[in-house]
C-alpha cells in the first residue's frame, strides 16, 4: 500500500473505512471551533491505541499568539485523560487544498504519536493519507536529549 492515497476526484478512498470514525469526530469538533478572528475553522481527532478517539477544534484568542490549533487541543485532551500511544490523526477544514498540521503541531504530534497515520480531509469528502514521517522527515525528539 502506498503511503499516500490521495483521490483527486473528491471521493473517499475505499481503504479508508477504518478512519471514518476519526474523520467524523474531527469534522464534528470543527463545528465547535472558536475562530472569530480568522473564521478559519479546523477540527482534529486522534485515535489512541486503546481505540478511544479524542477530538479538538482550534481556539483563537484576541492576543493571537495564545491561539491553539485543533490538533494540539485533541492530543492534550487525550493526554490529560491518561491516554498514551496513538496510531492515527485526522484534520478537517473547509478548504479545497487539504490543510496539514502546522509546524508546531507536527512537533507535538511526533512526540506523542510517533510515525502515526495522518488523514487530511475537507467537507466535500476529499481525503489524503500520510505518515507523520512524511510531514516531519527529520524530527527532533527525546532521542537527541
Ligand atoms: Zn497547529
Amino acid at each position: 500500500m502506498s503511503k499516500r492515497e490521495a483521490r483527486k476526484d473528491g471521493k473517499q478512498n475505499p481503504q479508508s473505512g477504518h478512519l471514518d470514525a476519526l474523520v467524523t469526530a474531527a469534522r464534528t469538533a470543527r463545528e465547535h471551533a472558536h475562530a472569530p478572528f480568522s473564521n478559519f475553522r479546523v477540527g482534529a481527532a486522534v485515535r489512541a491505541k486503546s481505540g478511544r478517539i479524542f477530538s479538538g477544534c482550534n481556539v483563537e484568542n484576541a492576543t493571537y499568539s495564545l491561539t491553539l490549533c485543533a490538533e494540539r487541543v485533541a492530543i492534550f485532551k487525550a493526554i490529560s485523560e491518561g491516554e498514551r500511544g496513538f496510531d492515527a490523526v485526522a484534520v478537517v477544514a473547509d478548504t479545497d487544498t487539504l490543510t496539514p498540521p502546522c509546524g508546531s503541531c507536527r512537533q507535538i504530534l511526533w512526540e506523542f504519536c510517533g510515525d502515526a497515520e495522518v488523514v487530511l480531509a475537507n467537507l466535500k469528502g476529499k481525503i489524503e493519507r500520510y505518515r507523520m514521517s512524511d510531514l516531519l522527515p527529520k524530527p527532533f525528539d527525546q532521542s537527541f536529549l
